[in-house]
């Protein structure tokens, strides 16, 4: 295994309790990759992701395999997120949904948008559906649908803050292949949302949720499980090579290893370099898939700094409204993030003028955000700045087929594998679950063999 993000982690846990032998070899001294929590003077600190979704089991199921179901926590109330519009922050009308809108009406009252700009809307409901052609932007999907208002001001901030990149470039296949299918299915994605069983909504379990502690705590689950697997930490893959029908993974530092199979679960630039020797044409294709930096801004501020408790999960910004992408309440988003009233707020920014900039610099520029938004006003009690130079694989029109072109290049490696959040999503589930599912293949590769 190389890369001890909760990919490779995931991918060591199943491997391990098969009984399989494991090494597991991590460029850094810290295990758990983007998954990294923070817990200092009663806050709960997230560097990198602070939630997950239940749509995709895989994280849910490895929670409670682990013991860890009563610590899974839902949202907190109210689950009001805010857009940044016109110098105020504007709630999400109720209703517009994860996927689908599950509610019009709300929308039709909000005051986001003009009455144009709704009529334009309403009209989705009569906009014919077009036959799939090949993958395009969600973007340009949406646009033709529901008209560029509600793209640039509601679905493209919204949707940016999940993944991380401009709606206008990223792969509908890829990433909401759903909405394609209600599209053909209902011939409108109004229709589609609001056909949807009022019982099963009501009955689902929240959307998305989080572990009381962090999500560091899944980490620190998987790795005292591992059993005898053995943990290289600072252990820098270099180049991978074949020995007969075996691997050999060699590192920076000289060292080798040899395997039977190996599960790259780092990100795919350093797969492309370690694999361009002993599998060119997977190289290029790995080295296809772009990346985006990011930076989290996290600031404290007492209550008494605010002019009222924040009541919601944060907000969004348009594109240009604000030199910041998104705000997180994150201690009136999820239980046990603060004590005694802190207010802890966690400021996405991804401008890319401001990620070469000096931590001061971004620090200024979260501070002015919440100052203009929320008013919170003097010095935080805590900052902290996390770098995420390169961090989030951009899944970008016609990503499936570059994924396709990987798995292709790669067929001739029987046990050599690439997982994680560069290919079949890259939120925490479907990490684990192509960990998962790579660790099934290594499994199935020695019963054959055995
Ligand atoms: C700021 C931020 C917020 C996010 N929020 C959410 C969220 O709320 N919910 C959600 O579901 N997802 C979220 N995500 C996405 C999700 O966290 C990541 O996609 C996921 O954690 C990536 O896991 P991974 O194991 O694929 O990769 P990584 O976590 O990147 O792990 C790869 C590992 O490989 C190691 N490595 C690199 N090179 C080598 C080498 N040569 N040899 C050995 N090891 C090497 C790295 O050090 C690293 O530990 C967020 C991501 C970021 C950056």
């Amino acid at each position: 295994m190389a890369g001890a993000g909760i990919t490779g982690l995931a991918a060591a846990h199943a491997l391990a309790k098969a009984g399989a032998d494991v090494a597991i070899a991590e460029r850094s001294r810290t295990l758990g990759g983007k998954v990294a929590t923070e817990r200092i003077d009663g806050l709960v600190i997230e560097h990198g992701p602070d939630s997950f979704l239940t749509l995709r089991p895989a994280a849910l199921a490895l929670c409670a395999e682990l013991g860890l179901a009563e610590e899974v926590v839902p949202p907190l109330a109210p689950d009001t997120v805010f857009v940044w519009h016109a110098e105020r922050l504007v709630p999400v009308p109720p209703g517009t949904g994860l996927v689908l809108p599950t509610r019009f009406l709300p929308f039709l009252s909000s005051p986001l948008f003009s009455p144009l700009e709704k009529l334009r809307a309403a009209m989705e409901v009569a906009v014919p559906a077009r036959p799939a052609a090949g993958d395009l932007a969600i973007g340009a999907f949406l646009r033709r649908r529901f008209g560029d208002a509600v793209v640039e001001r509601l679905a493209g901030p919204l949707i940016s803050a999940i993944y991380g990149a401009a709606v206008d470039e990223l792969s509908l296949d890829a990433l909401m292949p759903r909405l394609r299918d209600a599209e053909s299915r209902h011939g409108s994605l109004v229709r589609a949302g609001l056909a949807a069983p009022r019982a099963a909504r009501a009955t689902a379990p929240a959307p998305l949720v989080t572990l009381r502690r962090g999500m560091g705590s899944l980490v620190e689950r998987i790795v005292s499980r591992l059993g005898r697997a053995e943990l290289m930490l600072a252990a820098d893959l270099a180049r991978i090579d074949r020995a007969g029908t075996r691997y050999v993974a060699r590192f920076a530092d000289g060292a080798r290893v040899e395997v039977d199979g190996i599960v790259l679960a780092t990100p795919a630039p350093v797969a492309a370099r370690v694999l361009a020797g002993i599998a060119p044409a997977a190289a290029e294709a790995l080295a296809t898939i772009t990346y985006r930096g990011t930076v989290a801004v996290t600031l404290a501020y007492e209550a008494s700094q605010l002019p009222r408790p924040l009541e919601g999960h944060g907000f969004v910004v348009p594109d240009g409204a604000l030199p910041i992408a998104a705000c997180t309440w994150s201690s009136a988003k999820w239980p046990d993030r603060a004590a005694g009233g802190t207010a802890l707020l966690r400021v996405t920014i991804r401008s890319d003028a401001l990620l070469a900039a000096g931590d001061d610099d971004l620090v200024e520029a979260a501070r002015g955000a919440v100052a203009r938004t929320i008013g919170a006003r003097g010095a935080p009690t805590v900052v902290r700045v996390t770098r995420w130079p390169g961090a989030m694989p951009r899944y970008t029109v016609g990503h499936l087929e570059r994924v396709a072109r990987i798995d292709a290049a790669l067929l001739p490696f029987p046990g050599l594998m690439v997982a994680g959040a560069a290919y079949r999503g890259s939120g925490v589930p479907d990490c684990i679950a192509q960990g998962q599912v790579a660790a099934e293949r290594i499994l199935q590769m020695e019963r054959v063999g055995a």
